[in-house]
């Protein structure tokens, strides 16, 4: 994946890429700069949202109409991730939620991302976020994990409780 940034934030000359390290790195051309973009990953917060007997997944705007994932987002400045992840359920779906456990750390590197992923309970009636085109419940013997994204999550909160069939696997 390209990077996101295409010109030096210190001096506004293109990045072209170099390999330094043994890796390809975008550098500032700029004569007497030495800015470099790292492009390191950052992290996102989900959630597998248990609410009552289901699991809440949602669509985001703009995403196709089958797709749905777990709540997730990016942090803010000076949250913690667990913080992060409920403020995200309360902007997604108005829910205040406690989180039960951390499920895990994925990289999602198609996106250039690392998923904190969480396992969060709430209760309570459901107010759709601006971000969102839509919310599905499902039960949790019925959920499937996805192979990208924050289904490899899914796949291992599913596995702990005994629910992944060997078709899935
Ligand atoms: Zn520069």
């Amino acid at each position: 994946m390209p990077p996101v940034m295409k010109f030096c934030p210190a001096c506004a000359s293109p990045l072209e890429v170099e390999r330094r390290e043994g890796r390809p790195r975008f550098i500032c051309s700029g004569a007497g700069c030495d800015f470099v973009h790292y492009d390191n990953p950052v992290p996102v917060v989900a959630a597998l949202l248990e609410h009552g007997q289901t699991v809440l997944l949602v669509r985001n705007k703009g995403w196709p109409d089958k797709w749905f994932g777990l709540i997730s987002g990016f942090l803010e400045r000076g949250e913690t991730p667990e913080e992060g992840v409920l403020r995200e359920v309360k902007e997604e779906v108005g829910l205040t939620g406690e989180v039960v456990s951390f499920i895990g750390a994925y990289a999602f590197q198609e996106m250039n991302q690392i998923i904190l992923a969480y396992h969060v309970r709430a209760q309570g009636e459901i107010v759709i976020g601006d971000e969102l085109a839509g919310v599905k419940a499902v039960l949790p013997d019925r959920l499937r994990p996805w192979p990208l994204g924050t289904g490899p999550a899914v796949r291992d909160w599913l596995a702990g409780r005994g629910l992944l069939g060997p078709a899935v696997a």
